[in-house]
């Protein structure tokens, strides 16, 4: 395991930088700073902004909920806007799933579906699995039990002596393969010496995000995955936060294999970014008789109306414009014009990715690549030429750039996105020589 530790965003996460651009105005995939500068979001911010910024039927949607009530207590109101959302949510989900538990962020869904986990076990008696197996590399989410199950040592360093004592997380070392995941052979060993009767659930990104930079899990490693937890009884949970809501050409990214998880962890797109909120999606085998609605889940602001108008009014709007599908077809021709630019430059590799969730690898020397890894350097400068990508795999070695505009993104903003990134090359480029 990569003991490097450096974080993939740029930015202080809890601190705004002082020396970023205020942010003034959006629309569509554009954002304008307080000085009229143009940007095109080609990450859709952090991989979230699904819809494009400013959509008028989400924004009448909240205003239209904000003006009637903006906050009820779960426990002593339904809300018909929650009750609404959770229609369309399993509605969209292809009726594989029973309940939705609701969050204010795609790492507390991740909480939530390990403390789902852990209650069907301990339901079933089976209290000796403890042990939920993730990849290297992986991430999903930022709070304690959500980053003991990420294979992201940057954003888990600090926190090492914690997970050592819970000792839940089994990561598995990185096979090395094509696909920079772990392949089948490496998912069999590890059931193995972990022990098929402790293994309590596999978390998995269908495709990788901030650590593993667009890798796809090939169909074939997901089907034997999902194999694997049924021989054993493990429970198969899919973190769709990145990849859910159309993103990769199809509605949840773990279509494409044709597997079906236990438990479904979503946020960022679910809202398109337009205001906090996560779910996950209960299949029918995790509490078998009972409803999570009765264990002591929940936050304050969990499932407040007016997150849930927002987000129903975002899916509808995913749904009504087909959005899955353009992605699919705008994915593929962005992909392919990504593999034309990246030929121009020694130091990318060839695309990867799946729908509108792509990734051009970075390669850099290993003392450069400490010094300043080049993907971050990569996102600055576009930044200061107009262009917002992310920066992926840092702290695993396998640097990326992520370009993953909204699933809106038109023709000609392909091409001003790929202007502006063969510019951001070029300046590299010569400001390297
Ligand atoms: N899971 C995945 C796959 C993610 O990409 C992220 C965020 O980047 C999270 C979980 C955490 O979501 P949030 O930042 O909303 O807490």
């Amino acid at each position: 395991m990569p003991s490097i530790c450096l974080e993939d965003e740029d930015i202080h996460d809890m601190n705004q930088s002082p020396s970023l651009p205020i942010a003034a105005w959006a629309e569509g995939c554009y954002i304008y700073d307080t000085n009229g500068k143009e940007y095109l979001d080609g990450s859709s911010g952090p991989i979230a902004v699904n819809i494009g910024h400013g959509v008028p039927e989400v924004l009448e949607a909240m205003s239209g909920q904000a003006k009637r009530i903006v906050f009820t207590y779960r426990t002593q109101f339904a809300s018909q806007a929650v009750l609404d959302l959770t229609a369309e949510i399993l509605g969209t989900a292809g009726k594989r799933y029973r309940e939705v538990v609701y969050t204010n962020s795609g790492s507390e869904a991740t909480e939530a579906a390990l403390r789902l986990v852990m209650h069907h076990h301990q339901a079933e008696g089976d209290t000796g699995r403890t042990a939920i197996l993730s990849q290297i590399p992986s991430y999903h989410g930022m709070t304690a039990g959500a980053l003991a199950t990420s294979g992201h040592p940057g954003r888990r360093e600090h926190l090492r002596a914690l997970h050592d004592h819970s000792a839940s997380v089994v990561p598995v070392a990185a096979g090395g393969s094509e696909h920079l995941l772990p392949g089948i052979a490496e998912w069999e060993a590890a059931f193995a010496s972990v022990g098929a009767h402790r293994i309590a659930a596999v978390v998995l990104e269908p495709v990788g995000g901030a650590a593993g930079g667009a890798a796809v899990v090939p169909d074939e490693v997901f089907r034997r995955i999902e194999e694997l937890c049924r021989a054993s009884g493990a429970l198969l949970v899919a973190d769709e936060v990145m990849t859910g809501f159309g993103r990769t050409g199809a509605w949840f990214g773990h279509e494409h294999a044709g597997v079906t998880p236990d438990i479904v962890i979503t946020g960022k797109g679910l809202s398109g970014g337009y205001t906090p909120i996560g779910a996950c999606l209960v299949g029918d085998r995790v509490l078998p008789g009972r409803s999570a609605a009765d264990l002591a889940f929940g936050h304050t602001m969990s499932g407040n109306p007016l997150s849930a108008a927002t987000a129903l009014a975002v899916l509808r709007y995913t749904r009504e414009h087909r959005l899955a599908e353009r992605a699919a077809r705008t994915g593929a021709t962005l992909r392919d014009r990504l593999a034309t630019l990246a030929e121009r430059f020694s130091f990318l590799g060839r695309p990867r990715g799946r729908g509108l969730l792509l990734a051009v690898p970075v390669l850099q020397h290993e003392e450069e690549f400490r010094r300043d890894p080049l993907a971050r350097r990569i996102c600055r400068t576009a930044q200061r030429l107009g262009l917002i990508v992310y920066p992926a795999g840092v702290s695993t070695r396998s640097q990326a750039v992520l370009v993953a505009p909204p699933l809106t993104i038109k023709e000609n903003e392909i091409d001003e996105l790929l202007l502006r990134l063969a510019r951001t090359l070029d300046t590299v480029r010569t400001e390297a020589e």
